[in-house]
């Protein structure tokens, strides 16, 4: 297991759209095993390949607080099949977006459909903060940022700040 490098905001490699798994391979199992590692060395609750660099549709997560035994899920070609007409507002964070935090309001409750590791079809009916982060990851393998909920004003400050950032870096 590796601890890979997450991809920061402006990184275009954030706005591809990913490709769907076709076959659930040691590659697969090798690509899962480094972003579980890398995702709890942030530490953070949930992490898409794309944000590693690797485009495929796979979801890393786990909503156990810290004082609570590990609870590991892995989400493979995740779709959502319905989403609530009823909405809910969490606080939302990123991994590629450290330190921002801002809310943003979602369906409270969706199904969603995915592979696990053994390749077995499953559904998953979410609410609370299930509900919000299935959809937060959801949306990063469909290159959407969290920041795309919000006012066109409040994105373009945090890019831009993001931008000079990167560009401060570089030089
Ligand atoms: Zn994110």
């Amino acid at each position: 297991m590796t601890v890979r490098e997450i991809l920061i905001l402006p990184d275009k490699r954030l706005r591809q759209v990913s490709d769907p798994v076709k076959k659930i391979d040691a590659s697969l199992r090798k690509l899962v095993a480094d972003m579980f590692e890398t995702m709890y060395d942030a530490p953070g609750i949930g992490l898409a390949a794309i944000q590693i660099g690797t485009s495929k549709r796979v979801v890393t997560m786990d909503l156990a607080k810290k004082e609570e035994a590990k609870t590991p899920q892995v989400f493979i070609n995740p779709e959502v099949t319905w989403s609530s007409t009823e909405r809910a507002t969490y606080e939302e964070g990123c991994l590629s977006i450290p330190e921002v935090y801002s809310d943003v309001e979602r369906p409270a409750q969706v199904k969603v459909k995915y592979l696990d590791l053994e390749g077995e079809l499953l559904e998953v009916e979410a609410n609370g903060l299930l509900a919000t982060c299935l959809q937060h990851e959801i949306d990063h393998l469909n290159g959407i940022l969290f920041i795309d909920h919000l006012s066109k004003l409040k994105r373009d400050r945090i890019v831009k700040k993001f931008s000079k950032a990167a560009k401060r870096a570089a030089e």
